[in-house]
């Protein structure tokens, strides 16, 4: 018998299961053709201004002239990123400098989470990972490509529009020691919740008592009270508990989206076992990051009036998210919890036949959960935008 009739006709791929395609990705679609005057983009999660636009920001423009004029050499760094560049972050991350504190430049949020769920599972690889409902869509994908086992808990009541906290400590008592706990830094996606100080207290007694490993992810310092008030919460557990994994995007807090900006830091008294481990695992994820963002980011932090010009920039946009919420909460008693809540994300109670038809019907387009990005707003947009809604509330 010939070789070739041994060989099966089929693809090589065709084992692979059908992946469902993003939901986001599909709405800008339908929000491209959608020929009314009126429509409102609230899907997408990035900042956008009073026209619409998400611009390059003034002090990233600069930097980026500087870049372009001064760069001498495109040469490879390191699989650690632009090490200055990750002093420079932990000074807006942290307020002050740990030698229990070890980083790397990561490509965005995204690669610090990858990268920490990997290194989470060349160490424990029975670790679980605990993360609360909802959360970003792509939390459990990350964990769970990386070989660990994923556990939901209680955390958002979309009826009550708040936190289930009682709920959320009673889950996580099935927690065994040895597990990972993810939270929020600030600006909770898609909820807009975030837990109050004495809460984040709560959450960081119940880690050093059922020995969990807290990890945060802050993705939007700055986009809710203030960059020192964002990072507060963060800080303080840090400071109190012995271990913890913090991965950042600047990605949304420097508008610099595609660029892929990101750290990753991990806390304990093993920084450089740590490290080494990090650096390996960069090396077979991407061998380094992409360069670009990180070089602006540095040269914007490292420059006092662009640093100033930057954090400006970033209290006006800020500003006017958090204008953007009062004004909408203002509107029905409904939204009311909507002007307590922070970040660019609020989750409305509306199951998807409701947002189908606010899209069909208004041309209002959000995630299918019901998440709007409040940014997507203007003052002039929302009487309308209220008005669709008010019949689905
Ligand atoms: N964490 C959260 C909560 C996010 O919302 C996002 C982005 N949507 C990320 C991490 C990832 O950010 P990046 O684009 O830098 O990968």
């Amino acid at each position: 018998m010939l070789m070739r009739e041994l060989v099966e006709e089929r693809s090589f791929f065709g084992d692979l299961t059908v992946q469902p395609a993003d939901g986001l990705l599909g709405l800008i679609g339908l929000y491209r053709a959608d020929e009314r005057p009126g429509k409102l983009d609230l899907g997408v999660g990035v900042f956008r201004d009073d026209l619409g636009a998400t611009p390059v920001m003034r002090a990233v423009k600069a930097a980026e002239a500087t870049l372009l004029r001064d760069q001498a050499t495109k040469s490879y760094l390191g699989a650690e990123g632009d090490a200055r560049f990750v002093e420079l972050l932990a000074d807006v991350a942290f307020g002050a400098g740990s030698d229990r504190l070890t980083g790397v430049q990561t490509p965005g949020g995204t690669g610090a989470l990858r990268l920490g769920a990997e290194l989470i599972a060349h160490s424990r690889h029975d670790a679980t990972i605990w993360i609360g409902a909802p959360t970003w869509p792509n939390h459990a994908p990350i964990f769970r490509e990386a070989g660990l086992p994923v556990q939901t808990h209680r955390f958002f009541d979309v009826a009550n529009a708040g936190i289930d906290f009682e709920g959320m400590m009673e889950d996580l008592e099935r927690t065994r020691p040895g597990d990972v706990l993810l939270l929020h830094g600030c600006c909770h996606n898609p909820t807009g919740a975030d837990f109050t100080a004495e809460q984040w207290r709560q959450i960081g007694r119940l880690c050093e008592s059922r020995g969990l490993l807290p990890f945060i992810d802050l993705a939007y310092q700055g986009l809710g009270d203030g960059l020192d008030a964002d990072a507060a919460a963060m800080r303080e557990m840090v400071r109190d508990v012995p271990e913890a994994v913090i991965a950042y995007s600047c990605d949304k807090n420097f508008g610099l989206y595609r660029e892929r900006v990101g750290a990753l830091w991990v806390q304990s008294d093993e920084t450089a076992l740590v490290r080494g481990n990090m650096l390996a695992l960069a090396r077979s994820l991407w061998s380094m990051p992409p360069d670009h963002g990180a070089a602006v980011v540095r040269l914007v932090l490292d420059d006092p009036a662009l640093r100033a010009d930057w954090a400006a920039e970033l209290d006006g946009m800020r500003a006017r998210i958090n204008r953007l919420r009062a004004a909408l909460a203002a509107c029905d008693p409904r939204l009311a919890p909507i002007s307590g809540q922070r970040g660019m994300f609020a989750l409305l109670p509306l199951g998807p036949d409701a947002v189908d038809r606010l899209r069909r019907d208004h041309g209002i387009y959000m995630a299918g959960n019901g998440r709007i990005n409040i940014a997507g707003l203007t003052m002039d947009s929302i009487p309308a935008f209220v008005a669709g809604l008010a019949p689905y509330l």
